[in-house]
């Protein structure tokens, strides 16, 4: 298969080059697209052959669901049971990177969410996602645009590195703006929702809207949430977790805000923030891991608020800590 790419203006997308997209969507075929979060890989959720294609292009376990990428509040409403907790989120942070997981309606296939009774939705933030969405006529299923396992795709250079040959089509949006996925959120029994991966929606914004704690997500979580209990994010070479302070030997790559003693800056990505430590973390990751070091140390941020809890989730699987 030829991968074609093309460029788009992120907050103008070309309806031309829209147009010809949602012909691959509506065909059965896969387009890698940006979002706010990171590039996803979509096909027509609605279409079970075309969401294998999914699994298959990107080496996925057949039990890990996909999210389904909505461009309203009507097309949520088509693929799952809101709630009033579900309709408070939706409607306070959609478009945004927060997804809700609710009873599925039948209409979701089952491949689509991997044999779950439930489903993800979500409505990004980014022109060209939302675009593609309305212009294919249905909703869009999309993992990350990468090969299972591997750090995620923020722009377009990465997805055809792992994609090539794999998929139709890329939109080149540029670089993406968060760099780090959405906050999952599962609210199925609206009584108790529940924390299933911190992202790019910081917990405390939410837990303010609804006025109440996210449980934490625990072992208890990996058994609602499959997507957890796989090995995430990993770069060639092991990644060291690094704490402000502590003293680091041999030959390594480093990654974070703080500068340990004796790095070698040439080996080195410093973030001025923990939204720019997201932004950066995996590019980072797949930068470093080319050096020709025997780790990458990247150090573990304190924060409490902000994008600093989804960092954690994402380093800490990144060096195999599942
Ligand atoms: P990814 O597509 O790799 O960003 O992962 C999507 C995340 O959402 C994974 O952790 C999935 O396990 C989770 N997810 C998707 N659908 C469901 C669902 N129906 N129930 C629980 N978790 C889900
Ligand atoms: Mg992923």
């Amino acid at each position: 298969m030829m991968t074609v790419t093309a460029k788009v203006d992120r907050w103008n997308p070309n309806p031309d080059v829209i147009a010809e997209a949602a012909e691959i969507i509506k065909a059965g075929g896969l387009v890698a697209f940006p979002t706010e979060t990171v590039y996803g890989l979509g096909a027509d959720a609605l279409n079970t052959q075309a969401v294998s294609s999914i699994f298959t292009a990107k080496g996925r376990p057949q039990d890990n669901p996909l999210i389904v990428h909505v461009y309203s509040l009507e097309q949520a409403e088509s693929a799952v049971h809101m709630n009033d907790s579900a309709y408070r989120l939706a409607r306070t942070f959609w478009p945004g990177p927060l997804t809700l997981v609710l009873p599925s309606r039948d209409i979701i296939p089952a491949a689509t969410r991997a044999g779950l009774s439930t489903a993800a939705v979500r409505m990004p933030d980014n022109p060209t996602a939302r675009a593609l969405i309305f212009a294919s006529g249905t909703m869009i299923a999309a993992p990350s645009a990468n090969t299972s396992g591997r750090p995620s795709p923020t722009d377009a250079e990465t997805v055809l590195h792992d994609m090539a040959g794999k998929i139709d089509m890329i939109l080149d949006g540029g670089s993406v703006k968060l760099g780090i996925e959405s906050t999952v959120i599962d609210l199925t029994d609206a009584a108790r929702p529940l924390m299933l991966r911190p992202g790019g929606m910081p917990r405390e914004v939410i837990e303010a809207e609804l006025g109440r704690a996210l449980e934490v997500y625990d072992t208890g979580s990996m058994k609602r949430s499959p997507g957890t209990r796989y090995r995430h994010y990993a770069p060639d070479i092991p990644v060291v977790i690094w704490r402000k302070g502590e003293k680091l030997t041999g030959d390594y790559a480093y990654m974070g805000m703080n500068i340990p003693d004796g790095v070698n800056m040439d080996r080195a990505v410093i973030f001025s923030s923990a939204e720019n430590f997201a932004h950066g973390l995996f590019a980072g990751l797949r930068r470093l891991e080319r050096e020709d070091v025997s780790y990458i140390a990247v150090e573990w941020p304190e924060e409490e608020s902000g994008l600093a809890e989804g960092l954690r989730d994402r380093i800490s699987r990144s060096a195999g800590h599942i």
